[in-house]
């Protein structure tokens, strides 16, 4: 089985990462690493900047997803500031950011981005991925996580993304889009069906029971 360490420690993440293939042996970071640095101002040096930091400190393969939200009337932001949008970094907090930012403007067209960076013996790629939709007047749903009780997808009018199953999500998602190309990554770096020698690292945690 493919051996792959997942380069973040949002739970969010690594429960979508890996209930879309759970055919790959998915490895934690290890736990004495620090959290990989993010300073880049685009999603893909960002995920080429996670993967490195962790592949340099594991030797093994790793993928790192940078993901956020585009909002047209904010000229894109918050983009690569998504996670830390607001002051408190909360999701609670973002979207109330959000929401306000947006008071009384017809203009809610926006899309969520990520790119997969994987990092390995072979070398470096990525894939992108984006999810087309618009911002709600309000947060409605419990499923999913960051903006989605916000995000209407144009795929899935009437609901918000915390409205859909995961398996919605999954079908029509910005992650979804580029793990689907998941596969790319592995021919281009040279990622293949060898099982490689892990010598540290649990396994991510199963937490997609979580409600
Ligand atoms: P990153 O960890 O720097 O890639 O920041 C990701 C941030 O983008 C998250 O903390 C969320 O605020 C937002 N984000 C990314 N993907 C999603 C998603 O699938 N749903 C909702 N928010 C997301």
């Amino acid at each position: 089985m493919v051996q792959v360490v997942l380069a973040s420690r949002n739970l969010h993440k690594l429960e979508e990462i890996r209930r879309m293939r759970p055919d790959i042996h998915w490895l934690a970071m290890p736990p004495e690493l620090p959290d990989p640095p993010e300073t880049g101002d685009t999603f893909v040096e960002n995920a080429l900047q996670k993967a490195t930091f962790v592949y340099q400190a594991t030797g093994l393969p790793c993928l790192a997803d940078d993901s956020g939200l585009e909002v047209d009337f904010l000229g894109g932001r918050p983009g690569v500031h998504s996670k830390r949008f607001s002051e408190e970094g909360t999701d609670t907090a973002n979207n109330a950011k959000l929401l306000s930012a947006l008071s009384g403007q017809a203009q809610r067209s926006a899309r969520y981005r990520c790119v997969l960076a994987l990092v390995a013996p072979g070398g470096q790629s990525t894939v992108a991925g984006s999810c087309e939709g618009e911002i709600g007047e309000g947060g409605r749903g419990s499923g999913g996580f960051g903006y989605d009780p916000l995000f209407f997808a144009t795929a899935t009018p009437g609901k918000t993304v915390a409205e859909l199953t995961a398996a919605e999500k999954d079908a029509i998602s910005h992650r979804g889009a580029a793990m689907a190309r998941l596969d790319e990554l592995f021919v281009a770096v040279g990622v293949g069906v060898q099982p490689s020698e892990a010598t540290f690292g649990d396994t991510v945690p199963d937490v997609s029971g979580r409600a």
